[in-house]
């Protein structure tokens, strides 16, 4: 029986009976930009996130943008990012004009801390995106008053992490802003591209309403030049329904993540570390292996899809070569991209295929 790496069809027929109404309802409304639809889900994306705005966007990369537009950020300008990260976090940065400037990772949690923003920091710096990579939360209890300190702006990349928690508080309001994306694969994703951002600071939420609206508060008046950045509301009403949902099958991949943390304890596996503070919600469950190609082969052979994220970094991508950065300069993220592979994780992952992963691993490790 082959597993897949994840299973999208299932998760939409799940949600299918109680979706489709709403869905049925968005489309027959005759509002099709913004409204009622999308101001719900706000609220309760919001509130789900413990945070006291939501601003629904239309993916993840423009959510970035936007915040980095928020806090003035602009040509000459430099943003911490971290080395090993989807190169969204980076590309964010340079479409506002501004030069990412990479911070090695812990290699155990994959996360940038507190102490790798201080190594990193230069003059012209004027935010940090801390990214929850793989759905576990960074120390933003150490990150906060650190950046804060060094008088940086803090945008945090929440695109793999909804749902999660560090020491106690949801992800979704520790920084400026917090940037989220729903597209299909992600732990609250859409039926196609979408995003939000998510903030405590009014005057925040209201520039990134503006932002995200050609920088109008009102029809034909437009007070900064924005884009037109929008989450649908059919999509917004498909993601009501899913968010109900969301702790529920967040806690599914938490199950089989401790089913593989027991069974793959005693390998040479490196496993993922789980903060003391962190609740991570498992969007990935990423392992290491020093012969990466050769251990994902022997997998597939059993039927066991799986993938790398990421196979090269940022700084290694042909559209940042002319950054001149190299290996040497950040070994943690090149040594990262080299051994990590991703295992099937997820809602719809059943205890059989969960066991047949398991089974192979540990003849294939
Ligand atoms: C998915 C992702 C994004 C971008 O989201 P899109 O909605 O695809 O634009 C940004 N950062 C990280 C870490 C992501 O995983």
């Amino acid at each position: 029986m082959p597993v897949p790496f994840l299973d999208l069809k299932a998760a939409y027929d799940e949600l299918a009976d109680r979706a489709e109404p709403e869905m049925l309802k968005s489309l027959r409304s005759g509002w099709y930009i913004l409204g009622p639809d999308v101001a719900r889900f706000e609220e309760a994306f919001a509130t789900y996130c413990e945070a006291r705005f939501a601003i629904g966007v239309a993916n993840g990369l423009d959510a970035l943008r936007l915040a980095l537009m928020a806090v003035d950020v602009g040509p000459g300008d430099k943003v911490l990012v971290p080395s090993n990260t989807y190169i969204a976090t980076w590309l964010a940065v340079s479409q506002c004009g501004a030069t990412p400037v990479p911070v090695e990772p812990d290699a155990a949690t994959h996360n940038i801390t507190a102490d790798g923003i201080r190594a990193a920091m230069q003059p012209g710096v004027k935010a940090v995106i801390p990214v929850h990579l793989y759905g576990q939360p960074a120390d933003m209890g150490a990150i906060m008053p650190t950046a804060r300190a060094l008088g940086l702006k803090v945008i945090e990349d929440a695109a793999q992490a909804h749902g999660s928690s560090w020491d106690g508080r949801r992800i979704g309001g520790h920084g400026d802003a917090v940037c989220w994306s729903f597209y299909p694969g992600k732990n609250l994703g859409a039926l196609g591209d979408g995003g939000a951002l998510t903030t405590d600071c009014p005057k925040m939420a209201d520039k990134l309403r503006m932002l995200r609206n050609y920088g109008s508060r009102e029809k034909y008046k437009n007070e900064i030049p924005g884009l037109n950045s929008r989450l649908d509301p059919v999509q917004a009403a498909f993601l009501s329904v899913k968010l109900a949902v969301l702790d529920d099958w967040n806690a599914r991949r938490a199950a089989i993540a401790s089913r593989y943390l027991e069974a793959f304890q005693w390998t040479d596996l490196i496993l993922p570390k789980v903060a003391a503070q962190a609740d991570p919600v498992w969007h990935l469950f990423v392992v290491r292996h020093p012969d990466r190609d050769g251990f994902a082969a022997r997998l597939a052979e059993r039927g066991v899809a799986t993938l790398v994220h990421y196979p090269i970094a940022p700084h290694a991508q042909a559209a940042y070569a002319d950054m001149g950065l190299t290996d040497a300069d950040l070994p943690v993220a090149a040594q990262l991209a080299q051994q990590v592979i991703s295992l099937p994780i997820g809602p719809h992952l059943s205890a059989d295929q969960c066991e047949q992963v398991v089974e192979s691993v540990l003849v294939s490790v």
